[in-house]
């Protein structure tokens, strides 16, 4: 198998390739004839699109604003200049008349270009003159040969576009120069290459073979057979990546061995009857698949997701008792100090009548009562460990680890995840998470761990009413707030914290805080709340308001993950724009949490703020260009709108947009080259379907089917192999 050897010739021996142009190839990393056939258009010139001028007016008077595209050949090019202003001017004709191109900037550029007698493809959106002309400025062009262009407008023949870079460009190859090159390499070439996927994932799947799917992205011979050899490359790349994930899940759950926990109960049945409330049905389901899990001798690799306030704490405690009933230690890990001390004194609060030992172990120099815990822990003194990712730090070793709940998990990135479990043989992993994973992501970055879903809310929580105002509501706000402590409510005001401009944002909390202890709170008691405190600083500040020693806690984003103060139960948010989705969601989990009803405000200078009720988006209609210039409208309405994590979560991938994917980079997947997971969730399921049926048939790949699967792995994944092998 292999590569054909005629393929690894260098790009020197195609035609119109010399020595020089194969330097150029060379240093953006094309060698070999096999690399050239690998380098694929970035976009297509596509018929469908294409219209002649006459057209174009008549368009325009329907009222159609969109972008077109138009063919002609260029007449003349002219520099104008008048007053003190000069743009730049293109004139064409086509078959049916005539229209111009302008550009107000980079006049320098585009001098060079344009050469009377040339073909070029415009596409803008048209507009027409004072003077009744054609005219597009600042078009996309694309150069195109005469013969090309007759044959695009007769044959539909669809034309490729190569990035084309700079260290060719001055090697004098333009579209149509690299066009050629690839037509060649493609036509004499592309029949020796050979299958990179098993044949019976091809058939199955109904694939394009190789040779025909290379073939069809550079020289399309029709719109389908373009469509068929894309989502072949898509296939494949999400085919591969399921194999990782697969092999993963398979090393993880038939390769390493865990400890295998009998479900006595005592410690349990007793903790039970000691809790005020019962256990929702969702708890208890969750609770039910992590026993089951717990007594395999496999270790478990659970995900629980669980909205903000559905009692993720309690279930992960129980599984703790387990696992300690059991003789074993167990770790809990939270992303910050404040939540690993809350989770501290929770925890050691309800296990008082327990005799289970709990510890808090933060970073930070090492003192001589840290360094007291870490012997204690060695020696076994310890059940629980309750740390930041300092409990993942190599000083501290266990005696016998059985089960670690790492909470809040989309803020540790995976590999984090991997040493923990490294540590000692196989400790049961339990990871909670507030973020929904959206299902492609389930699929991929998650794809080796079980999933569990807390779905409902305890059923004394009343919904969070969410508001949108403008800043200059404010002082109503304010009324509000103190109006409401007169019935026993708490209030957070948030103040954003975002890195690069952290010390002025911290300057505006500060300030805020000094104003209004003076002015709308003059008469309340009022706590500060920054990142820059230290932590028992910030720690006692919490202790203060959940002993409701303020009324108002002012504060930055500290507060964002897992705070649980059930008497806090208004938010208000300032900026709000400049907030992340799920950091709103987050935010907006701190409140809620009893069975009072709780408010979240949302406030923001901006704009829309004061017109949102009239607004509606529709991402099937909005382009990504309206996407991204109202993001922050669409998040904000979007809060207003639903509370469920979960459609905040599908909505924050859609802003987010494809190829940027949270999670992705630390995941130790490949990044994806042809396919984004927002569009592709259909080829990712059947992909997915492929690699899992395959590697359980054949978890060592010894079928002879399977070599080239095997090979390929080794030769382009080894690197993703070592890294997800760490876990
Ligand atoms: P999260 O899932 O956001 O981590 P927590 O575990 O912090 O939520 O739980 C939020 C609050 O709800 C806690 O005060 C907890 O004691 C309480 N709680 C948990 N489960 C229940 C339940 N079944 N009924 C009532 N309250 C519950
Ligand atoms: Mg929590």
């Amino acid at each position: 198998m292999g590569i054909h050897s005629s393929l690894t010739q260098s790009v020197h021996y195609l035609n119109s390739v010399g020595e020089k142009r194969a330097k150029a190839f060379s240093d953006i990393g094309i060698e070999t004839i096999y690399d050239l056939l690998y380098y694929f258009p970035t976009r297509y010139l596509d018929r469908s699109t294409l219209i002649d001028s006459n057209k174009v007016f008549q368009y325009i008077n329907n009222g159609y604003d969109g972008e077109v595209t138009i063919i002609g050949k260029v007449t003349a090019k002219d520099h104008v200049r008048y007053h003190k202003k000069q743009f730049f001017k293109v004139s064409f004709v086509d078959n049916e008349g005539t229209f111009d191109c302008v550009w107000f900037q980079g006049v320098k550029y585009f001098k060079n270009r344009f050469n009377p007698g040339e073909f070029y493809a415009i596409s803008a959106k048209p507009s027409i003159t004072k003077y009744g002309s054609l005219q597009f400025s600042h078009p996309d062009f694309d150069r195109i040969e005469e013969e090309e262009s007759e044959e695009f407008k007769n044959t539909g023949k669809i034309i490729p576009f190569y990035r084309i870079p700079k260290e060719l460009k001055s090697g004098k190859l333009g579209d149509i120069g690299m066009r050629n090159i690839l037509r060649n390499a493609v036509e004499e070439y592309s029949q020796y290459l050979t299958e990179t996927m098993p044949e019976k994932v091809v058939k199955e799947h109904n694939l394009m073979p190789i040779w025909e799917a290379v073939r069809n992205l550079h020289l399309p011979e029709s719109h389908e057979k373009l469509k068929l050899a894309r989502n072949r490359f898509k296939f494949e790349e999400l085919f591969y990546i399921e194999c990782l994930v697969a092999l993963k899940k398979e090393i993880r759950s038939n390769k390493i061995s865990g400890h295998q926990f009998k479900i006595k109960g005592n410690l349990v049945s007793n903790f039970y009857k000691s809790l005020p409330f019962q256990l929702t049905e969702a708890q208890l389901k969750v609770l039910s698949e992590i026993k089951v899990d717990m007594a395999l001798p496999k270790p478990m690799n659970r995900l629980v997701q669980g909205d903000v306030g559905s009692g993720k704490t309690i279930v992960a405690l129980i599984a703790m008792l387990i696992a300690i009933e059991n003789g074993y230690q167990c770790a809990i890990m939270a992303p910050t100090e404040i939540l690993a001390s809350q989770h501290f004194k929770n925890i050691t609060n309800m296990l008082k009548e327990t005799g289970v030992r709990t510890e808090l172990l933060l970073g930070g120099p090492k003192s001589k009562a840290k360094k007291k815990s870490l012997e204690e822990i060695g020696e076994g003194n310890v059940d629980i460990v309750i740390g930041t990712h300092a409990v993942l730090e190599d000083t501290v070793s266990f005696k016998n680890l059985g089960l670690a709940v790492i909470d809040e998990q989309h803020r540790f990135g995976v590999l984090q995840r991997s040493k923990l479990i490294n540590k000692n043989i196989s400790p049961d992993v339990l990871v909670m998470t507030a973020t929904p994973i959206p299902r492609t992501l389930s699929m991929t970055v998650y794809g080796d761990l079980d999933l569990s879903l807390i779905d409902m809310l305890p059923a004394n929580r009343k919904p969070i009413q969410t508001a949108l105002r403008g800043e200059n509501k404010l002082p109503d706000i304010y009324k509000f707030i103190t109006d409401k402590i007169a019935e026993g409510y708490q209030s957070y005001i948030v103040y954003p914290l975002v890195e690069e401009s952290e010390k002025l944002d911290l300057k505006a909390a500060e300030e805020q805080f000094a104003e209004l202890k003076e002015t709308y709170f003059k008469n309340y008691k009022v706590g500060l709340l920054h990142g820059r405190m230290k932590w028992q600083e910030k720690e006692d500040a919490m202790l203060r308001f959940a002993a409701k020693e303020f009324d108002i806690l002012i504060s930055t984003t500290v507060i964002e993950v897992g705070i649980d103060i059930p008497d806090a139960n208004i938010i208000l948010i300032n900026d709000a724009h400049r907030f992340g989705l799920s950091q709103l969601h987050q935010l907006r989990g701190r409140v809620g949490r009893s069975d009072k009803k709780a408010y979240c405000i949302l406030v923001t200078k901006e704009q829309f703020a004061t017109k949102s009720n009239t607004m509606n988006f529709d991402f099937e209609y909005l382009s990504r260009a309206e996407i991204e210039r109202h993001k922050s409208a669409i998040r904000l309405n979007s809060m207003v709108k639903t509370s469920s994590g979960f459609d905040l979560s599908e909505i924050d991938l859609k802003l987010r947009g494809p190829g940027n994917i949270f999670g992705t980079e630390q995941s130790g997947l490949p990044a994806l080259m042809y396919s984004n997971l927002t569009e592709d969730q259909n080829i990712l399921v059947d992909a997915k379907q492929a690699a899992f049926s395959l590697v359980e048939a054949d978890p060592s790949m010894k079928l002879p089917d399977n070599k080239i699967l095997k090979e390929i792995l080794m030769r382009h994944y080894r690197e993703n192999i070592i890294l997800s092998q760490i876990g």
